[in-house]
């Protein structure tokens, strides 16, 4: 899952990057609005965490901006305790949810989940496909109720077939969801971890669409 940051607090930026890293996300960190807006023109983001008091162009622009091109990529802003009104500004020109800083990243982690649940239409906590189990909060996955060890980035490839399940996923929709900018890619990695994915769980879950890409079957989607 990819995770746009734009914080230009240096130690605060870290900290979330750090944070999320270690949940599984890819994370692209940017310092200033500019680039920010930059980063939202050509990547496919599932998600983004915006300071609102940034460098070279607002939080607020921002997210004005994003808005008004018809991205409906769900946003938290950061604002500080006693900036109420930037909060009632960012919730008005369309962030999803907010928290105060200094905050704690559990608290973080946990309201992106609740944020990607809600935009892909799977209020559930738990995802489920046939026999397949994901829990994105505990990273824990279960096939015919029995535990599954998956590595971070096989979660992650099984997470996306499992949100969007029953569609066709491209190799490069999933590279791009995958990996953060400046993370190396092998050209096969894609690839490997659907093959370790089919040896660890079962081999028809996730379907080879010649020419085209991926999918995984949902008899009831
Ligand atoms: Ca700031």
């Amino acid at each position: 899952m990819r995770v746009l940051v734009v914080e230009d607090d240096a130690l605060l930026g870290d900290a979330i990057q750090a944070g999320l890293k270690q949940a599984g996300y890819a994370v692209d960190w940017m310092k200033d609005g500019v680039s920010a807006d930059q980063a939202l023109l050509t990547e496919p983001y599932a998600i983004v965490v915006l300071d609102l008091g940034l460098p070279r162009l607002s939080g607020l622009e921002v997210l004005r901006r994003l808005r008004a091109r018809g991205l409906a990529v769900p946003v938290l802003i950061l604002t500080a305790m006693d900036a109420v009104e930037d909060r009632i500004g960012g919730l008005d020109a369309g962030a999803d949810d907010y928290l105060l800083k200094p905050f704690d990243m559990g608290e973080l982690a946990a309201r992106l989940r609740a944020l990607l649940r809600r935009a892909s239409g799977k209020p559930e906590p738990l995802l489920q496909v046939a026999e397949v189990k994901l829990d994105p909060a505990l990273h824990r996955v279960w096939y015919q109720d029995q535990p599954v060890e998956l590595s971070v980035k096989e979660f992650e490839v099984l997470q996306a077939f499992m949100l969007n399940a029953g569609k066709v996923l491209t190799r490069t929709r999933l590279e791009e969801q995958l990996y953060a900018w400046g993370e190396e890619v092998e050209s096969n990695a894609v690839e490997v971890h659907i093959h370790h994915l089919r040896r660890k769980l079962y081999p028809a879950m996730i379907e080879t669409i010649r020419g085209v890409g991926y999918l995984m079957p949902c008899p009831k989607c």
